[in-house]
This record gives C-alpha cells, structure tokens and sequence, in this order.
C-alpha cells in the first residue's frame, strides 16, 4: 500500500510490500498481482492490486494466487506515469522539484568492476554507470575528480 511518513518534519511516500508491511526499495525487485478472476471479467476495473517484494514474499502469498498476473513494479509505475501524462522529461523536473534527484555526479567511480555481459563492459557499483572500456573508466574517474573539486573550490569562495 501507499503510505506517508512523516520524519523530523519533512514528509515521504513510500510503498510498502502487502506480505512482509516493509519499504519496497527497488522497483525492479517488486511486483503487482491481482486476482486472475478480475482479469477475465470483461471491461472490469480492476482496484484490489497487491504489492510486494519478488522472492520470499511472492512466494508467501496463498496458493490460490500462485496463477495470478502479475506485472514487475517498475513497468507498472512507469505504465501509470505514461498514463498521468508524466514524460521522462516531465519527470525529471517533478523529481528535482521535490528533492527526490539530487544533482549527483558524487560519485567518483572508484568502485568500478566487469558486468556479466558482455565482458568487455564495466560497471560502477556506486551510481550503476556502464564504461565500454577502461579508458573510458579512467576517462570518467578523471573528470569526476574535477568536477569534485570544482565544487570543493566553489563552496570555499562563498
Ligand atoms: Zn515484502
Ligand atoms: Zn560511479
């Protein structure tokens, strides 16, 4: 379900998983269901949706809803932004505007490593960037410190 938090003030939504009541984290690791019966039912609208956590809890849920269709929770999120007419540009302003995207790059790709596939690809584990080569990893490292710094000398001069 869709809940509000409040912290020290400041207020957050956060959607929690229906089987085990915790934060879903990643969109990529949670999922939609409802139940195959409203499915078939013709021009339905279907509100009863579940929400949880992919594995363990999926794997929690009763047995009668093992068959139920299901959809990965970032597809859903993104179906119902297209739906709201958010546009990826839309988005991004509506997610500066509320603090949710901090204008990053922080992160200076130390920890950078091969992806699966294909091998010659890295990855940064910090901020998920993927590098065709190391080139280009030492190439990104570099301008990341600069950038660093800049910011570094820009704060000092206030
Ligand atoms: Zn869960
Ligand atoms: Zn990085």
């Amino acid at each position: 379900m869709i809940q509000l938090v409040n912290n020290e003030g400041r207020t957050a939504v956060v959607l929690t998983c229906d089987v085990c009541q915790k934060p879903i984290r990643d969109a990529a690791l949670a999922m939609v269901r409802w139940r195959r019966e409203d499915d078939n039912a013709e021009d339905s609208v279907i509100r009863d949706l579940t929400f949880c956590h992919k594995g363990e809890c999926d794997g929690a849920m009763p047995g009668d809803r093992r068959g139920d269709p299901w959809w990965e929770l970032r597809h859903f999120l993104a179906r119902l932004l297209a739906a709201a007419g958010t546009t990826p540009g839309k988005l991004k302003t509506a997610m500066y505007d509320v603090g949710a995207l901090r204008p990053a790059p922080e992160c200076l790709h130390e920890d950078v490593g091969p992806t699966d596939n294909p091998p010659e690809d890295f990855v940064c584990f910090g901020c998920h960037t993927v590098f065709e080569s190391e080139l280009d990893v030492q190439r990104a490292q570099k301008q990341a410190r600069m950038e660093n710094d800049g910011e570094v000398l820009q704060s000092d001069d206030d």
